[in-house]
């Protein structure tokens, strides 16, 4: 499939870019184009790709989307390499997830290579966009909605996929602090929900409880299982590992109540390379707590594409905190980061193949 490109009339003035791009924040700021998609079950299924200006689209009020919540997304950083290429880590998992939380959201599977031309040739539109900061990427949001005019509930015939782009900055200024979390009494997906897909309603239903944990002063919301409350799942948008001090790791189990993040996939590898035992195993919160008092565990690290590897420091609930290792980040949780950070920026031999180069 072709797209058709249409250049911005009239893109951020440069001084303007350069000037916003000192300083991006994430999630505010937007480059000049977007991609777009569309789908139409009736004719013949994907069809008018194109690159053009970024602007709001057209949708019916009785669009499917804003009633019955049909919408999946992902969320990736292209990164510039040492050499000053551009590069996408694992691309190729983003849109095999995609498909996934597609099939879940009974929505239509896009081939992979649509996806990943999609974001392809984003970055190649928006390169300018790249941010000049130490530790800067281009984040892309692929996203698909529901947009037949239709009250009825059924999967809808018409949706669009499409790609935006954000300048992301260094998520944490210096290095990576540990972080503080509030373990939630809400839960985020029950067995059989739709907590492996990546989709706006489990979002929604987050804010609530990541609220609690910000007005108790924490950083992020934890998430245990929502059956028997006990065994620990995974954060409001990050994969959980605790570092035991026998030279074991620890991961909850894809068991369709955590979302498979791509970076604890890659952990898992990363991890097993330092000589370490990688299990995927439940891990219950009175273990935690317990093996956090006793020093059997050493450490906690949090994970996801937008912040890479966090150490998590303290773990509070209704029945009082505690503190990981000495509180503050440990010793595997930094060489994992920087040995990820290093593949990604193209400074760490690529061993796995997971960098793809877009030019
Ligand atoms: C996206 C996401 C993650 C992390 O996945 P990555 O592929 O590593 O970015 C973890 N948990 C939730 C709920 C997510 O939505």
């Amino acid at each position: 499939m072709e797209f058709t490109q249409t250049p911005h009339p009239s893109p951020m003035p440069d001084n303007d870019r350069i000037e916003a791009l000192k300083d991006p924040g994430f999630g505010s700021l937007f480059s000049d184009h977007m991609a777009v998609i569309d789908y139409d079950a009736e004719k013949g299924g994907w069809h008018s790709a194109s690159i053009g200006p970024r602007e709001p689209i057209m949708l019916d009020p009785a669009a499917s989307v804003l009633h019955y919540a049909q919408e999946i997304f992902e969320g990736m950083k292209a990164y510039r390499l040492a050499d000053g290429s551009m590069a996408l880590f694992r691309p190729e998992e983003n849109a095999r997830r995609f498909n996934k939380s597609a099939v879940r959201m009974a929505m239509p599977e896009l081939p992979e290579e649509l996806f990943l031309e999609a974001c392809k040739q984003m970055v190649a539109a928006d390169k300018a966009w790249f941010p000049s900061v130490e530790g800067g990427s281009l984040y892309l949001r692929p996203f698909m909605i529901a947009t037949e005019a239709f009250l009825g509930v059924r999967p809808a015939t018409q949706y669009k996929f499409m790609v935006i782009a954000s300048p992301a900055g260094n998520y944490f200024k210096s290095g990576a602090p540990a972080v503080s979390i509030w373990q939630s009494e809400y839960s985020r997906a029950a067995p059989g929900g739709t907590g492996a897909a990546k989709t706006g309603g489990n979002y929604a239903a987050s804010l609530v409880p990541t609220g609690e944990a910000f007005a108790r002063g924490h950083d992020q919301v934890l998430f245990l299982d929502a059956v028997e409350k006990k065994w620990v799942e995974e954060l409001g948008g990050m994969n959980l590992f605790f570092v035991m001090s026998d030279g074991s790791v620890i991961t909850p189990p894809l068991t369709g109540t955590i979302l498979p993040g791509i970076t604890r996939a890659s952990l898992i590898e990363l991890i097993r390379e330092e000589g370490l035992d990688v299990r995927e195993e439940p891990y219950s919160i009175d273990q935690w707590r317990n093996d956090a008092g006793s020093g059997r565990l050493l450490e906690t690290m949090a994970c996801g594409t937008a912040a890479v590897v966090t150490p998590v420091g303290k773990v509070e609930s209704k029945d009082g905190a505690f503190v990981i290792g000495n509180g503050g980040p440990g010793q595997l949780t930094s060489t994992i980061r920087e040995k990820l950070v290093g593949i990604q920026r193209g400074t760490v031999d690529d061993t796995h193949g997971w960098v793809m180069r877009l030019d």
